[in-house]
């Protein structure tokens, strides 16, 4: 273990608006088995294995992050389930959790659930967001090429084991928003979480366009015709650092996230690192910082790699822009990035 392992830095990693980050997101592999419309490329390039960070340089960079202020990991991917030795990172995360770690989360497609919920609860994984964009088999295998049925096994296992669960729903105009009531009817019966995601410009191959982006308020007018809808109270909603804005259907809690149309960006805390050690101070920045060669020393015990590592990263997370509409303004005439959604994992 680390020398440093027992000491909290003073170094926190704040951005030039002083928003503080406290949770990062590692994608440990952008490899998935569901092709979603709004996320996957019709021809994915895949990373090379070799090229990936190993679980034990992951932890490494885990342990460092948490040192510096991060209280809340999530694990995504790609399908995180996919890769092997999962169950194992998320039990050796629970180390962290005595220097200040508050949470360990995954975000998944479930298709493998049913296999891991058990383990998943047994290593200590607090909480774990689903995606779901549909509840018709028939157009479920169209937005993601797989079955359904894997997938409700998959969240039947969770709650059997008490995993507790969310559900994410991506809404695309015209493709899934017939799915905002049956979705929520069906998440009001079975005591689940639910939020509606609105579509961002994240997908592989570049299709977004606004015209397909479902929003907050289409979403809330559609909910109010069949269920009495109210907004959390605000004192209540500042209180926790959720993207989504809390409302509830007939009592039941259910969130929006709106980054198109009323971007919860001035308050965001999120970091992310991708599978093979690029780093992204926001899910829209234009370029990642790569961090491989000072996370592998990191976990080499390198003299000085923590301070190179500090040195990179605390320069690169203060230039994080205020947020996505600033980044689409500053960025409306240049080619869009290579990075998409699967690689960076949400
Ligand atoms: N495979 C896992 C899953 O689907 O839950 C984890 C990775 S996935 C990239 C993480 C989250 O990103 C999912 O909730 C997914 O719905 C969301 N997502 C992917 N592409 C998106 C897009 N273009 N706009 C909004 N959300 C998106
Ligand atoms: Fe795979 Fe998740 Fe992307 Fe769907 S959203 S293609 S399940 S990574």
């Amino acid at each position: 273990m680390n020398m440093m392992t027992e000491l909290k830095t003073d170094a926190q990693l704040v951005d030039q608006f002083g928003r503080s980050k406290r949770k990062l997101r590692i994608s440990v592999t952008d490899r998935c088995n569901f092709k979603c419309v709004y996320c996957m490329p019709e021809h994915p390039e895949w990373m090379k294995k070799q090229d990936l960070l190993s679980f034990e340089e992951l932890y490494q960079f885990c342990d460092f992050m948490v040192r510096r202020g991060i209280e809340y990991i999530r694990i995504t991917g790609g399908e995180p389930l996919m890769r092997q030795g999962v169950v194992h990172f998320v039990a050796q995360l629970q180390q962290l959790k005595k220097l200040g770690l508050k949470r360990i989360s995954m975000t998944s497609n479930a298709h493998y659930l049913k296999k891991y919920a058990f383990a998943l609860k047994q290593a200590g994984l607090d909480d774990l967001n689903i995606s779901l964009d549909s509840l018709d088999a028939h157009q479920f295998k169209q937005l993601t090429q797989k079955d359904l049925a894997p997938v409700l096994e998959g969240i039947r296992a969770a709650q059997a084991v008490n995993l507790p669960i969310k559900i994410n729903c991506v809404l695309m105009n015209g493709i899934n928003d017939d799915q905002i009531l049956p979705l929520a009817y069906w998440s009001v019966q079975q005591k689940i979480m639910l939020r509606f995601i609105e579509f961002m410009p994240l997908d592989g191959d570049r299709k977004w366009s606004s015209e397909h982006v479902v929003s907050e308020q289409q979403i809330l007018d559609r909910l109010s015709t069949k269920f009495v809808v109210t907004q959390q109270r605000s004192d209540a909603a500042q209180s926790t650092s959720e993207p989504a804005r809390q409302y509830f259907i007939d009592g039941h809690p259910i969130g929006i996230i709106s980054t198109i149309t009323n971007s919860f960006c001035g308050t965001c805390d999120r970091v992310r690192l991708t599978a093979q050690g690029e780093f992204y101070n926001c899910l829209f920045a234009p370029q990642g910082l790569n961090l491989k060669t000072e996370i592998k020393a990191l976990n080499s015990y390198e003299p000085l790699s923590e301070l190179s590592l500090d040195a990179a990263l605390s320069q690169y997370i203060w230039n994080k822009e205020s947020g996505f509409h600033a980044i689409q303004q500053r960025l409306k005439n240049q080619p869009s990035r290579k990075i998409s959604m699967h690689m960076i994992g949400g």
